[in-house]
C-alpha cells in the first residue's frame, strides 16, 4: 500500500486534476491521497493558502473580506466546473469557509488555524467528488475522526503519538482515500496546523501510520538537485538520498520536502520517492535508510545565509571548568538558541541565526560575555553564509575536506570556520556572504564536475 502527497501545484487546475487522476489509477497500489491546497496556477498566481492567511487577517482586523472570499470559492469552483465535477461540493465549500469566517476569534492564533486549515479541507472534498464523478470510489476522511491528534502549538503543531495507531484503520477503507494535508486536532477538538508546507508532514505520518510500503510525494520537479539551480546552471540530480543526507540538506535549505517529514518515515523506515506530476515516469529522488546503489562521497552541496558568530577568545579557555556552560548561560538570559559552536584551545565560535540580534543587543551581549567571562577579547560578525558539503560516504573517503578547501582557497574564498558535525555526513563552512556564489560554483565544479 503506498501513500501519495500532491503538493499545491500539482492540484492548481483542472489540468492538475486530471493529471493526478492518471497518477493514481495507473497504480491500484495507490490506496491513500493526501493533498494540499491549491497552489500557483502561473508564477505570478497566489496560492490558496496565502489568500486564506490574507482573510483571517482581514476578518481579525474586522476589514471588509466578501470579495476575496469569492476569490477563494472560485479557486475551486473553476476546477470543478472544468473537471465536470458536481458543483454541490462548491455549495458545501462555500458555506463551510462561510462559517468558518464567522466563528469565534477570541484567540486569533486558533482563528488563523482554522482558516489556513481550510485550504486543505476543502481541496480534498473537491478531490474526493472529482474522483467518484470519474467512477473511482473515494471518500474524504476528517482527521479528527481519523485519529491524527496534534499539540496546540499553532502554526506549529507536533503530531502526538497516539495518531499512528488511530490511523493504522484507514488500511481497512475500501474506496480510495483522500486526506487533507497541514492540519490536525488537538485532544480538546481545535484545529492546528503544522509549519508551512506541512502536508508532507502529514503525509509522512499517515505512510507511518498506515505501515506504507512507500510514500510518494509528488511536486513539480523530476528530482532534487545537487545544488540550488540559482547558482549553477543547469545541475545535476541526485536520484537517491539517505534520510540523513536529506535532513541536513534541508537543514541548509534544501526545501523541496519538509524536514519535519522525514522523521515519521524515518522511524517506520518507510522509503519516501519525491516525483514529477508534470512527468511522473522519471526516475525523481528516493529518500532511503542506507544507500542501495554506489554513492559518490558528497551528494549535494547547500548553503544558508543568515548567521552571526560570536567569536570568544580567552587565553587557558582548555583549563577553565564551566566555561562553556557559562557562554551558553548567557545566551539563554537572552533567550537565544545558537546552532553550532566549535572551539579551538583558546576560542570559540558560537553561530546563530541573524535575525535574534539586533545592534543593541549585539553591544550587550559584547560587554556581558567579556566581562563576566573575563574573556581576552569578544566580536560579533554578521552576514555570514553557511556552506555544507553533504554525504553519507565522505565518512569511508580520504580527502574531502582537503578537496573542498582546496576549491575554496583557488576560488579565491577565506574560510571564517570549519565544522565537521560528528556524525560526518557533513562538513560545513562559515564564509563571508558576499562569497556564497563563487564558493558554490567551486565545489560543484570539484565534486560533481571534475571527476
Ligand atoms: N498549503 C500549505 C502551505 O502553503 C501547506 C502545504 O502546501 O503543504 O504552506
Amino acid at each position: 500500500m503506498k501513500v501519495v502527497k500532491f503538493g499545491g501545484s500539482s492540484l492548481a487546475s483542472a489540468a492538475n486534476f486530471e493529471q493526478i487522476f492518471q497518477i493514481i489509477t495507473a497504480d491500484s497500489s495507490r490506496k491513500i491521497v493526501v493533498v494540499s491546497a491549491p497552489g500557483k496556477r502561473f508564477k505570478e498566481d497566489v496560492k490558496v493558502t496565502d489568500l486564506l492567511i490574507d482573510l483571517a487577517t482581514k476578518a481579525l482586523l474586522k476589514e471588509e473580506t466578501a470579495e476575496l472570499f469569492e476569490q477563494i470559492v472560485a479557486r475551486y469552483q473553476e476546477i470543478a466546473s472544468n473537471t465536470g465535477t458536481e458543483l454541490a461540493v462548491i455549495k458545501s465549500i462555500r458555506s463551510d469557509l462561510q462559517a468558518i469566517l464567522a466563528s469565534d476569534k477570541s484567540n486569533p492564533d486558533r482563528f488563523m488555524d482554522r482558516i489556513k486549515a481550510s485550504g486543505e479541507d476543502n481541496n480534498a472534498k473537491l478531490v474526493a467528488a472529482f474522483f467518484n464523478a470519474r467512477g473511482i470510489p473515494a471518500r474524504y476522511h476528517n482527521p479528527k475522526e481519523a485519529g491524527l491528534f496534534v499539540t496546540a502549538e499553532h502554526a506549529n503543531a507536533q503530531v502526538l503519538q497516539e495518531s499512528y495507531e488511530n490511523l493504522y484503520n484507514l488500511r481497512e477503507a475500501n474506496e480510495l482515500v483522500v486526506f487533507p494535508g497541514f492540519f490536525g486536532y488537538t485532544k480538546s477538538g481545535e484545529i492546528s496546523t503544522f509549519s508551512r508546507s506541512g502536508s508532507d508532514i502529514t503525509g509522512a505520518i499517515l505512510a507511518n501510520g498506515v505501515k506504507a510500503s512507500l510514500y510518494e510525494n509528488f511536486t513539480d520537479v523530476d528530482a532534487v538537485f545537487t545544488v540550488n539551480p540559482a547558482f549553477v546552471h543547469n545541475p545535476q540530480e541526485i536520484h537517491e538520498l539517505t534520510y540523513r543526507e536529506m535532513r541536513e540538506l534541508s537543514y541548509a535549505g534544501f526545501s523541496i520536502f519538509h524536514e519535519e517529514a522525514l522523521l515519521p518515515a524515518f522511524e517506520a523506515g518507510i522509503p519516501v520517492h519525491i516525483k514529477n506530476t508534470n512527468n511522473p515516469t522519471c526516475c525523481g529522488t528516493k529518500i532511503v535508510n542506507a544507500h542501495e546503489q554506489v554513492a559518490r562521497p558528497v551528494v549535494g552541496i547547500a548553503s544558508d545565509n543568515g548567521f552571526s558568530q560570536i567569536y570568544i577568545s580567552k587565553y587557558l579557555m582548555n583549563r577553565e571548568i564551566g566555561f562553556g556552560r557559562r557562554v551558553l548561560s548567557i545566551l539563554e538570559k537572552y533567550q537565544l538558541t545558537f546552532e553550532h559552536m566549535p572551539s579551538g584551545i583558546d576560542d570559540l565560535t558560537v553561530i546563530l541565526r541573524d535575525n535574534q540580534l539586533n545592534p543593541d543587543l549585539e553591544q550587550t551581549l559584547i560587554k556581558n560575555l567579556t566581562e563576566e567571562l573575563q574573556a581576552d577579547y569578544v566580536n560579533i560578525e554578521r552576514d555570514i553564509t553557511l556552506l555544507m558539503i553533504v554525504g553519507e560516504s565522505m565518512r569511508h573517503n580520504i580527502g574531502t575536506t582537503y578537496r573542498a578547501s582546496r576549491a575554496l582557497a583557488n576560488a579565491g574564498v577565506n574560510i571564517e570556520m570549519i565544522n565537521q558535525g560528528s556524525s560526518e555526513v557533513s562538513i560545513m563552512f562559515g564564509i563571508k556572504k558576499e562569497f556564497e556564489k563563487t564558493a558554490i560554483r567551486a565545489l560543484y565544479e570539484e565534486f560533481f564536475k571534475s571527476h
